[in-house]
Parts: structure tokens; sequence; C-alpha cells
């Protein structure tokens, strides 16, 4: 756990011995405008005209890291609770032919590292010994104006690193600032292009944007801007009816609170695609079989708790002792409130999780080896067999080992005739 405060010193410091080596140093990007934005940075970046070799000399080989080496940025580990700062030699990026990484950086000064740099607010440096801003892209008046605006022409800053297009909405989203009209026509006309960045990337940036607080207008813009077109063509909707589902799923959205990333997916997924089709959509992105599978059990079952009381011991239980219940009750919550339903159907779901885990989840009456013992033979339909056995036990027809077993004959009896 890296503390805000310990990791500002820390970035203090780190300028401060850049400086006494005789380098120029400056925070630089994003932590300059949360600073001034008055929220806590994420982290801290550094920019210097040192070389990565000589930062490397001057914090030291064992507390530094070639993180980026090929771009100049070297990671320097701070004292305890501090984290690291990345600190980069200031540079121009030359030529950017595969749509995402420069083909060579060419160390150069803060003005030309600010214009490398994605949109004006995040192009500012600060001197936190002089507490002065550098400005060489106009990012504080568009902080002032709360727009995201490319630095220079954002057609070509779209077109040389195609992420921009995505993070330009999250930016917008989170701050709730504009797109500014000249970046916004850009990124509406290019964002197909978005499909160029690894399926990874992609991926990384909507968790981000989808868990964020921010995330309802997140969505619009995804869609406005045609990005959603191009990276989750499910969602958009092209006619009225599918118009009312994306609306729905927003005022879903809204409601989840500090949501996991499967949670906020599946809540945006749900009313337009199956559990399959959910599968898909991650696959696509590579998210991982862990996170995957959560996603396409919430979608497989987000109504199923509409109506709890009326179920069976058998159909709710099992939901209920899924690693995934929280993130289902939080899915049923949410859109019972958007819908304007009472949601104590929730509260008693998880009134009932709050029993021991010996009643909630009680030890099956018979296993596999038990079914075998008994005599009968293994087979595919075994495990339909001690599913059929569970969900009598659960729902109070059975009460011991040998009731089990008589229902297991039984059953192969009426399986046989039948
Ligand atoms: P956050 O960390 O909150 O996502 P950030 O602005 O710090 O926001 P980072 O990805 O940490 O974003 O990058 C740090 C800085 O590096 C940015 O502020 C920006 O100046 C620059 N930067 C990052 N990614 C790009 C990019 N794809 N193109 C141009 N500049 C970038
Ligand atoms: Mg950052």
């Amino acid at each position: 756990m890296t503390c805000h405060e310990a990791q500002r010193r820390f970035a203090l410091q780190v300028v401060k011995r850049l400086r006494a080596s005789g380098f120029e140093a400056y925070w630089a990007g994003g932590c300059v405008r949360d600073q001034l934005l008055g929220r806590v940075p994420k982290d801290y970046d550094v920019a210097t005209n040192a070389r990565p070799e000589q930062v490397r000399k001057i914090f030291g080989y064992r507390r530094t890291v070639a993180v980026g080496a090929a771009f100049g940025v070297i990671s320097v580990l701070g004292p305890k609770g501090a984290g690291q700062i990345e600190v980069a030699t200031f540079r121009r990026d030359a030529e950017y032919s595969d749509g995402r990484h420069p083909d060579e950086v060419v160390f150069s000064s803060p003005a030309e590292d600010a214009a490398r740099r994605d949109f004006t607010i995040n192009g500012l440096f600060y001197d936190p010994l002089e507490h002065r801003v550098l400005d060489f892209v106009g990012g504080q008046a568009d902080l002032q104006r709360r727009l995201i605006r490319a630095i220079g022409d954002p057609r070509q800053r779209f077109r040389e690193d195609k992420l921009r297009l995505l993070r330009a909405v999250r930016f917008a989203a989170a701050f709730e600032f504009e797109l500014e009209p000249r970046t916004r026509e850009a990124l509406c006309d290019m964002a197909s292009e978005i499909l160029v960045v690894s399926p990874e990337r992609i991926a990384a940036e909507m968790e981000r944007i989808l868990v964020d607080p921010h995330r309802v207008r997140a969505v619009r813009l995804l869609c406005e801007t045609n990005l959603a077109a191009a990276i989750l063509p499910e969602i958009v909707p092209h006619e009225p009816a599918a118009q009312r589902r994306l609306d729905h799923a927003l005022a879903v959205l809204e409601r989840l609170a500090e949501p996991s990333f499967p949670l906020v997916l599946a809540a945006l997924l749900c009313p337009f695609v199956d559990a399959e089709a959910t599968l898909a959509v991650c696959r696509r992105w590579r998210l991982s079989n862990r996170c995957s599978d959560r996603t396409a059990w919430l979608v497989r079952n987000h109504a199923a708790l509409r109506d709890p009381r009326s179920l069976r011991w058998s159909q709710l239980q099992p939901l209920l002792v899924s690693e995934g219940i929280d993130d289902l009750l939080a899915l049923e919550q949410a859109t019972s409130e958007a819908e304007g339903r009472d949601a104590n159907h929730v509260a008693w779901c998880r009134s009932l999780l709050a029993q021991p885990r010996e009643a909630l989840d009680p030890p099956p009456l018979v296993t596999g080896d038990d079914l075998l013992q008994s005599g009968i033979r293994p087979g595919p339909e075994y495990r339909l067999l001690l599913q059929r056995i569970r969900d009598a036990q659960l729902d109070g027809e059975i009460r011991t080992r040998e009731d089990a077993l008589r229902l297991a004959h039984r059953l192969r009896e009426q399986d046989k005739a039948g």
C-alpha cells in the first residue's frame, strides 16, 4: 500500500536530487493535472534532461529499474510506502508506423516533451521547489475551460497512437470535461481505428472507464463518438427498443457502487446478449478466464433473483453459495432501484447468506463413491443423478444417506423404464 503523502514527499526528493546533480527536473503529466484539479494524483512522474544512465547513476542501480528502456524511462524505488517514481528523459517521439508505438525516441527539451503528450491538460510540468507550472501547450486554460483537447493536430495525434481515442473519452468522462470540437470531430471520424490497438489494452482501458463512477457519461460518449460501434457493437442501439435497453442498462450502471469489472460489464451487456455472446466479448478482449466466467455467470443469472421467495431452495441455494453472489445481489439491487421496485428481496437474500455455512450449504448426503458402492455403475448420468439427489436433499425431501441411496435407485429404475 503506497501512501499518497509518502509518495509525494519522495517525488519531491527525486526532483531535488536531480537538481542537485545539475539537471532540470519537473513533475509531469497526470500528477500536475490532478493536483491542479484538486484531485489526489494516482502516481507521480518526473521529467528531466538527465539521460537514463545518468538517472540510474544518481539514484543507484539497486534502487532503479529500466522499465521503459526504449523510451528512456527509469523507475526509481522509494522508501517503504512511497512506491516508485517514473523518471523520463525529455523526449520527442519520431514516427509511429504501427499506430501505437513511436519507431524511435529522441531526447530533447521540455517544450518538445510537452508537445509529444496526448492532451493539453496532460502536457503540463510543475516545479515543486518553486511552485511554478510550466505550460507550453495551453493546458491550464483548458483545465479552466474543462476541455479535452489534443495537443497539435488531433487527427495526426490520433493517427500516431490510436489508444488516445479511448483515453480522450476516459478523461472527458472522469473529469466531466467536454471534448474540444475539433478533437471530438477527429475522434468520431477515426473511432474505428481503435481496433489496431491490442485487445488487452482496449480491455484495460474499458475496465478503468467502466469501474469509474462516471461510467454512464463514458458509455454515452463511447456511443456518440462511434467508439462503441468499434469495440462493443453489442450495445449500440439502432432502433428505439435497443435505445430503451441501453437507457435501462445505464440506469443500472449508475446505481452500482464501486463495482468489479465483471459486474459492471455484465450489467451493461445483459439487456443485449446472452451468456454465450458475453463470453465472446470476453474472449475478444482477452479477459482472464476468471473474469470471463464471472461476467458470463452474471449475465446468465442476472434475472434469477428477481423474486427469490418464489424459488425452491434447490434453485436459490446454488446461487447463494456461488462465488459471484455478492455481485449478483448488487446487480439485482441496482436493477430493482432502476426499475423503481422495492429491494427488500435483496436484503432477504443477504439475511439468508448470514446463516452459518453448515446450514446454508450442508454436506451432500451421498457422493459418487457411495453410488458406486451401492451397485450403480458409473456413467455419464452420474452427475445428473447426484444433482437430483442434492436437490431433493436441499428441498427437504430426503434427510439421510439411506434416503439418498433409495432415491438414487428409484430414479435409476425410472430412467431405465422411461
Ligand atoms: P492516469 O494515470 O490517471 O490514467 P495520466 O495522465 O497520468 O492519467 P498515464 O497513462 O499515467 O496517464 O501517463 C502519464 C502521462 O504520459 C500523461 O499525462 C501524458 O502526458 C503522457 N501519456 C500517456 N499516454 C500517452 C499517450 N498514449 N500518448 C501521449 N502521451 C501519453
Ligand atoms: Mg498516471
